[in-house]
């Protein structure tokens, strides 16, 4: 996926704050932090959002997860606790259609989300 800048991050043609990375998932920066900690966790693998996994990504989709309470632990984060939010679809804010979730931390949130 060649103008997909998600993609381009995992191939490492775009520059990223990689702060982990395994043979299924790139875990980075955001661009735009909207919290202290605002990390994207996304699949190597190009699906466009959530409603595009298949039965064969179920590993994937668990192994993300992982990834988030693995990554949270080992920066500190058990105390305060972190917010993991994947936003699917136009009413839910995604603007990049490379399915990613948003690991957020470092500040109390509010509920439900604005
Ligand atoms: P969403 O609204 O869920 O699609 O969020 C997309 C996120 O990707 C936003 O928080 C952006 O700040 C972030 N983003 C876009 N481009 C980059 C980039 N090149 N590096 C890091 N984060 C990015
Ligand atoms: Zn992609």
């Amino acid at each position: 996926m060649q103008d997909c800048i998600f993609c381009r991050i995992v191939s490492g043609e775009l520059p990223a704050s990689v702060v982990y990375e395994d043979e299924l998932v790139v875990v980075f920066k955001d661009i735009k932090p909207v919290a202290p900690v605002h990390l994207l966790i996304i699949p190597k693998k190009h699906v466009e959002s959530l409603w595009a996994l298949q039965d064969e990504d179920a590993l994937l989709a668990g192994h993300i997860q992982l990834v988030a309470g693995r990554v949270a632990r080992q920066m500190g984060l058990e105390d305060g606790g972190f917010r993991l939010v994947c936003n699917c679809g136009r009413d839910a804010g995604q603007v990049v259609w490379h399915i990613h979730y948003h690991l957020l931390a470092g500040r109390p949130m509010q509920w439900p989300p604005g």
